[in-house]
């Protein structure tokens, strides 16, 4: 089925609510402003969700489907970070330029076959639950806009239900931008009222598209450098993170500061180079940061010692413990293109161990995506943000004036 609404009782779904009234929710301050006044910002009381990288993690799926295409087709497997760099929306686009003398039925045909054998390993995303939960809570009205064939769909909601939290699936829609106007029409959404969340370039445009307002996540395919050329109102690092903003902000979905806010102030932060017993260094990859390599680390808490903050911290993103804490540098990181969202950073660089003769097990949290443990030199061949490259180079300047 394509370009189409697939009814609810299709997926096993059942709309919630027939008339959602968001305006109970509002505090009777702002409904009486609003009333009067009328220039109050807007509040969010309709969310449309895109599935796949929004709110389930279905990409080692998607990549080995597409694998299989390119395989039956007689051409190499592609990379993950290779699929992520060059799959884009309408997914037309990206056969035509891979497989452009393949018919799409055919290319449809290898991918759902296969899909269906390895559907099994999407999983929910961190805070997707959550923010769902959230909506419902709040009264905001729920729909979905997705590519996803309906048949995949069905199977992954009796996998996690989430199709329970939403009041309209739209499924199999291969433009989105061509449906977007039925379902602001249909629904008798206010654009300024209602926001498109997606993982990707096409996502956004789609909104803008429908006069509506966007908000791209970091969880899905899309790097932070894409999403930003597509020029959303808001990129965050997960669902989670745009909850707090809009439970913050009275659900109004507000613009980050600007970054000439005198009320703002800079972000002290700790990081380190992680050392194990042969002199390898712990490198990660995180999506915040344009999905390059770097080290970990993050924000220091109020009244909390930055060593603490280290310590913390690696274990929180890491599993390790570590010891032999040394300070080496502090960096300036201010609007950085590489990170996802404008900020001015106080970067605390620090190099550490792992205790000798303990193994060290890395256990990532959702924070990175990827580690290895590779040697200085190799680390310094990577693709690594600006900031940990300045850290390793003196890391590297300083072993070599230890000779
Ligand atoms: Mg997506």
């Amino acid at each position: 089925m394509l370009c189409s609404a697939v009814p609810a009782f299709l997926c096993g779904l059942a709309p919630r609510r027939k008339e959602p009234h968001a305006w109970r929710f509002l505090p009777p301050s702002q409904l009486d402003l609003a009333a009067v006044v009328g220039n109050v910002a807007p509040v969010i009381r309709n969310v449309i969700f895109d599935w796949s990288g929004t709110l389930v993690d279905d990409l080692p799926a998607v990549l080995d489907a597409t694998n299989h295409v390119l395989a039956q087709a007689g051409m190499p497997p592609m990379s993950r970070e290779q699929f992520r760099a060059e799959f884009k929306l309408p997914f037309t686009g990206f056969y035509e330029q891979h497989l452009p003398n393949i018919p799409m039925e055919q290319l449809e045909a290898w991918f759902h076959a296969r899909f269906r054998e390895v559907q099994g390993s999407v999983v929910e995303l961190p805070h997707a639950r959550r923010f769902l939960e959230f909506c419902r809570a709040r009264g905001v009205r729920t729909l979905l806009l997705s590519t996803m064939h309906p048949d995949h769909f069905a199977v992954q909601n009796r996998a996690n239900g989430f199709g329970n939290y939403l009041d309209h699936p739209y499924l199999g829609v291969w433009d989105k931008r061509k449906k977007i106007h039925e379902i602001l029409r249909d629904h008798d959404l206010k654009p300024d009222e209602t926001v498109f969340i997606g993982d990707m370039e096409h996502d956004i445009e789609t909104a803008k598209h429908g006069g509506i307002r966007s908000v791209g996540v970091l969880t899905g395919y899309n790097a932070s450098h894409q999403l930003h050329r597509a020029g959303p109102d808001r990129i965050v690092e997960h669902l989670g993170e745009l909850q707090d903003i809009l439970e913050a902000a009275g659900m109004e979905l507000v613009s980050a500061v600007p970054s000439g806010s005198e009320s703002r102030r800079p972000v002290v932060t700790v990081g380190a180079a992680i050392l194990d017993d042969a002199e390898r260094v712990l490198m990660v990859r995180t999506h915040k940061w344009s999905n390059r390599w770097g080290i970990p680390g993050g924000k220091v808490k109020f009244g909390e010692s930055s060593e603490s903050a280290l310590v913390r911290e690696l274990k929180e993103e890491t599993n390790l413990d570590v010891r032999d804490i040394e300070f080496v540098l502090v960096q300036d990181c201010i609007h950085s293109k590489e990170f996802y969202r404008d900020d001015h950073f106080v970067l605390l660089n620090y190099r550490c161990r792992v205790p000798a003769g303990v193994k060290a097990e890395v256990r990532l949290n959702e924070e990175a995506q990827d580690y290895r443990w590779v040697t200085l030199e190799t680390a310094l061949e990577m693709d690594l943000n600006q900031p940990t490259r300045v850290l390793l180079e003196a890391l590297r300047a300083n072993k070599t004036a230890d000779v």
